[in-house]
């Protein structure tokens, strides 16, 4: 079971995390869904689009990157992570297993199979390969925009089952042929020949990895799941400062993107946004912005319950579903959220600087840490036992660095008797080495002289 989400990492900026989770399914839900456990395993922590592909853009152009290529570049960098993460050695393991020493001792052949997939809307988009709310914004079927406030009559009910969508040839030749307009004749990705190809199902031109990957196995993925931006923000960034502190420059930052901003950052914003918006908009959308934004918004607005959101239409799943898959608690987004204070937390660890890395190589060695503990009760030892000797442990630790050794002396033997070693574990735990053979012999002759000579 999959989940992913992306989640800010500082109270301040806009520095984020976007890491894809894995929990098997076959473990109970009351184990797998709570964070103290570590059900959850870190796979993959996605990277965002780079600010150079823009640049990059603005360069050979002349031109503020248009949202959609920045859009469709988004999601081609998401899919070829998903071929990268299911590449041939996962197509292997897929098809025939994979021989794992369980935890509780048993060894088991296992099949992986993609069961559910967790996220949120604008995310389920990227990964299935749709348009954000096109004209056929559900995921799993083919329902227009316009009737999804039809929700609770059988008609809608029946287009949960009958007009599911598939992941068919027929799709995948869509497009393969809008992506060929792309590639090969450079046409716009919003151009007409692309969209007669892809306009039709609310498509978009990219090739999904879990078809392309798995789609000798997983006959149709789509079962797993249940404008102007870029421009803005090109606009802010282009603010010179004006005064001693009275608007200061935004730098490289995406206003766009800025979370829990404080009113300083609102202030920032408001000066300046008259000018950010002027001309952004195609008229009469611009006048009217324009407008708004001069006379104080003093007024509240009148929001009207809208009908049709994937929300609302994702409402008739819900039985079929659990009948499915089992209750909803099993695969909630919450158990990731849950997750995300793990990085969270690292993050202060990390040099700020190409955090992933870091944050990946923390996480290996609390997995690694968290399974050393888990061999210990294998000994045969009794958990009350246990926890003292870890008591034990941690106590005679911090002694043993407040007793001080001289580097010139061969050897020390602590005057603390609390650093217990249990002889006949530790002699099977190193079993293997040569230096300890017949190890207990030799100590006990040893021993047994000392003792001699005391005598004596
Ligand atoms: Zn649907």
């Amino acid at each position: 079971m999959l989940y992913s989400d992306s989640t800010h990492l500082a109270v301040f900026g806009t520095t984020s995390l976007w890491p894809v989770y894995l929990s098997f399914g076959n473990q109970s839900k009351y184990e797998r869904a709570k964070t103290t456990s570590n059900a959850l395993h870190h796979i993959a922590y996605l990277p965002k689009l780079p600010d150079q592909v823009s640049q990059l853009i603005y360069k050979r152009t002349g031109k503020v990157a248009p949202t959609p290529l920045l859009a469709h570049c988004k999601q081609e960098l998401m899919h070829a992570i998903w071929k990268l993460i299911l590449g041939d050695s996962f197509e292997e393991v897929y098809r025939h297993g994979i021989i794992i020493n369980c935890s509780d001792g048993i060894t088991r052949h296992l099949y992986s199979r993609f069961f559910t997939y967790s996220a949120d809307y604008p995310e389920k988009v990227l990964l299935a390969t749709i348009r954000d709310m096109g004209a056929y914004p559900c995921l799993q079927c083919l329902v227009p925009k316009s009737s999804i406030h039809e929700i609770g009559y059988i008609r809608d009910a029946n287009r949960h089952v009958d007009a599911a969508h598939i992941d068919n040839a027929w799709r995948r030749n869509k497009v393969e042929t809008a992506r060929k307009f792309i590639y090969d004749q450079g046409r716009g990705i919003t151009s007409k020949a692309v969209e007669d190809q892809l306009q039709e199902q609310s498509l978009v031109p990219t090739e999904n990895a879990f078809s392309s990957q798995l789609s000798k196995f997983l006959p149709n993925f789509h079962q797993l799941f249940g404008g102007k931006v870029a421009e803005f923000d090109h606009h802010f960034q282009m603010v010179p400062s004006f005064g001693t502190d009275t608007i200061r420059t935004f730098g490289s930052m995406k206003v766009s993107e800025m979370k829990k901003m404080a009113a300083r950052n609102f202030e920032d914003i408001l000066q300046c946004i008259i000018p950010i918006f002027n001309g952004l908009l195609p008229e009469p959308h611009n006048k009217i912005v324009i407008d708004l934004l001069f006379s104080t918004p003093s007024k509240p607005f009148k929001k009207e319950f809208n009908l049709q959101t994937y929300k609302i239409h994702s409402l008739g799943d819900y039985t079929d579903i659990i009948s499915k898959i089992g209750t909803t608690d099993s695969y909630t987004t919450q158990t990731g959220e849950c997750e995300h204070c793990n990085p969270e937390l690292w993050f202060p660890m990390t040099s700020k600087r190409s955090f992933e890395k870091q944050l990946a190589h923390i996480e290996h060695r609390k997995t690694r840490m968290w399974q050393l503990e888990k061999t210990i009760p294998q000994h045969g030892l009794h958990d009350s036992h246990n926890i003292q000797l870890k008591r034990l442990h941690k106590q005679s630790f911090s002694e043993q660095i407040s007793e001080s050794i001289s580097l010139f002396e061969h050897h020390h033997i602590s005057k603390l008797f609390r650093n217990l070693i249990s002889l006949p574990l530790w002699l099977h735990q190193h079993a293997k080495d040569p230096a300890l053979k017949n190890f207990l012999l030799k100590l006990k002759i040893y021993l047994l002289s000392q003792l001699d000579s005391l005598k004596n």
